[in-house]
């Protein structure tokens, strides 16, 4: 396979794109010619954060990297990635609860997709903390979240 070749999606809910997502992308591209983050849309699922304000924002942010892309999906990843020609996944690892959830899908997305890898990539630690789900909690509160996100909101 041609270095070129290698397309990872990163997909996820992002509710928000935090630092830590961030991370992961830009050290996915140490590994990966091309990222796309794909946004997981669930119509029976309600967001926090609007998903096209969502989708702007995180566009904005990676506008100067022109191999990464930004989208909103309505469909199996696996199937995605292969409409993308994507043979990676990317994903990231924070803890053993995380381990337990992305063993599982791992498994999943190879049967739906053989031969679909997915990459994990361990949290950095200035961001193992971070969750979308606490900042969401803390921006209910009126919190704020300006240190946990690379975008203002
Ligand atoms: P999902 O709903 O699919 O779990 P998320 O938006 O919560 O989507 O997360 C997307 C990916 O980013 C997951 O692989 C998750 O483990 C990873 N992730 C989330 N927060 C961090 C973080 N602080 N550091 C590293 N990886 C993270």
């Amino acid at each position: 396979m041609s270095k070129l070749n290698k397309v990872a999606i990163f997909p996820g809910s992002f509710d928000p794109f935090t630092n830590g997502h961030e991370d992961i992308v830009l050290r996915g591209l140490q590994i990966f010619d091309r990222i796309v983050i794909a946004f997981g849309h669930n119509s029976n699922k309600t967001r926090y954060f609007d998903l096209d304000m969502m989708l702007e924002k995180v566009r904005a942010n990676f506008i100067h990297l022109p191999n990464i892309e930004v989208i909103i999906f309505d469909e199996l990843t696996a199937l995605l990635a292969k409409r993308y020609k994507a043979n990676f996944l990317l994903r990231g690892l924070r803890n053993t609860t995380d381990f337990e959830y992305e063993n599982s899908i791992s498994q999943v997305n190879r049967y739906l997709n053989d031969g679909l890898e997915t990459v994990f990539l361990i949290t950095s630690p200035k961001y193992a903390a971070i969750s979308s789900s606490i900042i969401r909690e803390v921006h209910k509160y009126g919190g704020d979240v300006s240190s946990f996100i690379p975008y203002r909101l």
